[in-house]
């Protein structure tokens, strides 16, 4: 028997051990969940055992454990690190659910439970790969790592120093992870670019305590007008920073990947109407997909400051708070640009007016190139188990983890989403469609075999 009748045979079986998996409740966030959390971690350590893989391994951290294995028998071939996770979001509000989150129910060709899709379900698809490799064949045509971590949903607060602690551990050629989206139904997807994060946070002071607009009105500087001058330098009217050299670093996006993005099916009206908002609006001479997968941006998230109460109050205000955010897309560095924002903020501001910029968490943008040998075997394994051509697309979002295996191993990260955007994630109804449970499988069992062929 090949792989493929093996796994295709096994059909039932899978299904049935993934519903077990779900119906462990491994809310990471979720304190009296915790022996729970460690529950479906010995659960993967004793699955990952029963199939065959020769190393498997449960490591404690300051937090819940990580799950590790791996199968090292391919001498010569590629080192591929298969990360994933087995925590959940909590799932209220409860009473939203047609069916308890924790009794996975099949219905519709859908399997409705929480973990569904993010992340136990696509994880687990990858892990019946490799089975039906290691009972078909005895042994797998690549090497194999395994990372899966139970604090995803939390922001992953051990991994990264587990990562660095475990660097030549967890040395190889290329990450793999199923966590996000395809395209749409039917239309597989690798997903080469992620945008970055630079956070800002600032304080601007002008009198040390509120006045009476009447007394000091017009004579004193208000801090809240000030930041609205600041507000508005930051783009010209054609929605450009405006912020000198903010886009030295930025990669332009090449004819093949905006023909690419055009060819896409994306309905623009839907994409506006899905929001409430009456118009798209951004940066000149791009359309809403390159903006929001391969352009800069700088965005205020919120404002405090001055009277809000009830009725009317005249008063030049003290201080005001802003806190903003910029996506970064590749080669920016969150370091440049907080850098560059810095520099322009204070030259903008009015010296009269006290200025504290403060930092918050950021993140690098990260793009496997597209001629990557594992993006190449990606495509030939979704090719093969889709029977359609995969689409190259782009995430505007972070996914924190792909810079940490970035910086700290060294190689790029192909993601390959099993799920569907409406498949409900961090929502009641989590659901995943069987044809992508049962497809993602065989995906996985063709892409050990191109791997090991390129
Ligand atoms: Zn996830």
């Amino acid at each position: 028997m090949t792989p493929i009748e093996f796994a295709e045979s096994k059909q039932d079986e899978f299904l049935n051990e993934l519903l077990d998996f779900l119906r462990i409740p491994s809310i990471s966030t979720d304190k009296e969940s915790a022996p729970d959390v460690r529950r479906a971690a010995d659960w993967l350590v004793s699955h990952l055992k029963g199939i065959g893989l020769k190393t498997v391994e449960l490591h404690e951290t300051g937090g819940h454990p990580i799950v590790y294995a791996e199968h090292l028998e391919a001498p010569g071939k590629p080192t591929v690190l298969l990360y994933g996770h087995y925590d959940v979001q909590p799932p209220d509000p409860l009473e939203l659910w047609e069916s308890p989150p924790f009794e996975p129910v099949v219905k519709d060709g859908k399997i409705f439970a929480r973990g569904a899709t993010d992340d136990k379900g696509q994880s687990f698809a990858h892990v019946k790969g490799l089975e039906a490799h290691l009972k078909a064949t005895g042994t797998l045509p690549v090497n194999v790592k395994i990372l899966i971590e139970g604090e995803e949903e939390v922001g992953s607060v051990h991994l990264d120093p587990w990562v660095e602690a475990n660097r030549e551990k967890l040395s190889c050629d290329a990450v793999l992870i199923s966590d996000s989206s395809m395209y749409a139904r039917g239309l597989p997807a690798i997903m080469y670019s992620l945008r970055g994060l630079a956070y800002f946070e600032i304080e601007i002071e002008g009198a040390d305590h509120d006045l009476h607009s009447g007394l000091f009105g017009g004579a004193i500087p208000n801090p809240i007008n000030e930041l609205g001058r600041l507000i508005a330098s930051f783009h010209d009217e054609k929605g450009h920073i405006a912020i000198p050299g903010f886009y030295d670093a930025v990669r332009e996006l090449s004819q093949e990947e905006r023909d690419g993005f055009a060819a896409l099916p994306f309905d623009e009206s839907e994409f506006v109407g899905s929001t409430g908002a009456t118009a798209g609006k951004g940066e000149a001479g791009f359309t809403s997909l390159e903006r929001v997968w391969a352009r800069p941006t700088l965005d205020f998230n919120g404002i405090i400051g001055g009277f809000t109460g009830e009725g009317a109050k005249t008063v030049l205000p003290s201080k005001v708070r802003a806190k903003f955010s910029c996506r970064l897309v590749p080669d920016q560095t969150p370091k440049a640009i907080e850098e560059l924002v810095a520099a322009h903020i204070r030259q903008t501001v009015h010296p009269s007016l006290k200025v504290k910029i403060e930092f918050h968490h950021g993140g690098r943008p990260v793009m496997t190139e597209r001629d990557h040998f594992a993006v190449n075997s990606a495509m030939g394994a979704l090719k093969k188990a889709w029977g359609v051509d995969p689409v190259f697309i782009r995430g505007g979002g972070s996914i924190p983890v792909v810079a940490t295996f970035s910086d700290v191993l060294k190689v790029p990260t192909v993601l390959i989403g099993l799920g569907l955007n409406d498949d409900r994630l961090h929502s009641p109804n989590e659901k995943f469609d069987l044809e992508n449970f049962f497809n993602g499988i065989k995906t996985s069992v063709y892409l050990w075999d191109e791997l090991a062929q390129s």
